[in-house]
């Protein structure tokens, strides 16, 4: 017996899609209304880190993901020229068993996922959002943007970090722009290629990139955020391209294909953190609706699906929802969340506004740590 019998889950990303996996797998009705009109993503690559990677274990994807993923245990750091500075090992945040990164196409992990949902028998209604939620204390009574009608013990809000849900929750948080923004392409990946190698300095703050797959691989520079609407499609090549010339070592390889605006994307570092509780009555926030964060530390998608894991546990283990569940809930996971998101930014912040108190190895360090146990 679970503390509820069915569950709308609004936003079929990777915090709605795991937590739908693991609820309707432990007997739960669930329902995920994507507003997409289907379970394609776009998108270039993601870092997972180990602590992700053990909640996509739990979800029994593991074994597709790592087939089609870029494993790799090791950090390079690298001089604007290419010359290498330091091999530093990566924290093993899932368990001495995973690896401490797998680098992934994002289509690919959306696509995962998507069969991980239907497998495990949660109904899936594309080109929808919610329009109305009533909470009468005993269910939420939900109405649809086609017009049709549900009601439900609980609602989840995966819906990410410009949540409709947290607008209807009436909950008044918004995302905040870190003041620097990203270039990010998804491309060919050099032979010699096997790891994240980071550089700090040249031409942007920071200049990386990540296999995702035998064959490719993101590249990314990180500058002081310009203008979006001053960036036309069919100049970002160009953009990009100019921020590259300051680089050697594989981004001459890298530099040589950025020629395709269809895979160059440039977005803003945002961050958002909404106070507990993450829910008003029985309809509660995961995911980047509740807290998102600049990928400095690439612990975004992990902490999204901790939460999806933790909320699964509590409701399968409970025999009913109130707030006491939703206070559980919170304390295995605001401390944590609010934790990375505050790394994320401070690490963004050091380099904006440098400080000789900067302790960058030490931050890593102490969120490494804390990511590590299990939440
Ligand atoms: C530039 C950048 C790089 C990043 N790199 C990394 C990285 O390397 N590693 C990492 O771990 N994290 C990274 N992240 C963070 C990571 O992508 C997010 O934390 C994660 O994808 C959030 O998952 P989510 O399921 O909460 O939200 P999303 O992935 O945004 O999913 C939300 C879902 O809800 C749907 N939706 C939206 N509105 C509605 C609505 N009204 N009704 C119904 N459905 C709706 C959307 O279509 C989507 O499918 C990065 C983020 C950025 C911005």
């Amino acid at each position: 017996m679970a503390a509820v019998g069915n569950v709308l889950i609004v936003g079929g990303g990777t915090a709605g899609s795991a937590l739908a996996v693991l609820l309707a797998r432990g007997g739960v009705a669930v329902d995920v209304a994507e507003i997409k009109p289907d379970a394609t993503a776009l998108g270039s690559g993601i870092t997972l880190q180990g602590n992700a990677l053990r909640v996509l274990r739990d979800l029994g994807v593991w074994d597709r993901l790592s087939a089609s993923g870029y494993a790799f245990d090791v950090l390079g750091l690298r001089a604007p020229d290419g010359t290498l500075i330091a091999e530093i090992p990566d924290a093993r945040t899932g368990g001495p068993d995973l690896p401490a990164t797998l680098g992934m196409n994002r289509p690919e992990l959306a696509a995962v996922l998507a069969e991980a949902v239907r497998d495990a028998g949660a109904t899936v209604r594309f080109g929808l959002t919610v329009t109305a939620l009533d909470d009468s204390g005993e269910h939420v009574a939900v109405r649809f943007s086609d017009g049709t009608t549900g009601t439900y013990d609980l609602v989840v809000g995966a819906d990410g970090i410009r949540s409709a849900v947290r607008g209807l929750l009436g909950i008044d948080a918004s995302p905040k722009p870190t003041g620097m923004g990203i270039w990010r392409i998804h491309t060919r990946r050099p032979k010699d290629v096997e790891r994240t190698d980071l550089i700090y300095g040249g031409p942007c703050f920071i200049a990386g990139y990540c296999p995702t797959g035998p064959d490719t691989m993101y590249a990314y520079l990180v500058e002081k955020a310009r203008p979006r609407e001053s960036i036309a499609d069919a100049d970002k090549p160009s953009h990009m391209r100019a921020l590259a010339e300051g680089y050697g070592g594989a981004w001459d390889e890298i530099r040589a294909d950025i020629t395709d605006p269809d895979r160059i994307n440039y977005t803003w570092f945002e961050s958002l953190l909404v106070d507990r509780p993450w829910n008003r009555g029985r309809t509660v926030l995961i995911g980047d609706a509740a807290h998102a964060c600049p990928p400095t530390l690439a612990q975004g998608a992990a902490q999204c699906l901790e939460d999806a894991a933790v909320l699964a546990e509590l409701l399968l283990g409970g025999d009913r929802l109130d707030q006491a569940l939703f206070d559980a809930f919170m304390d295995r996971r605001f401390e944590r969340a609010k934790a990375v998101v505050e790394a994320s930014v401070q690490l963004g912040e050091w380099q904006l506004n440098p400080s000789p108190d900067a302790d960058v190895p030490g931050l890593m360090g102490r969120i490494s740590a804390i990511v590590s146990e299990r939440p």
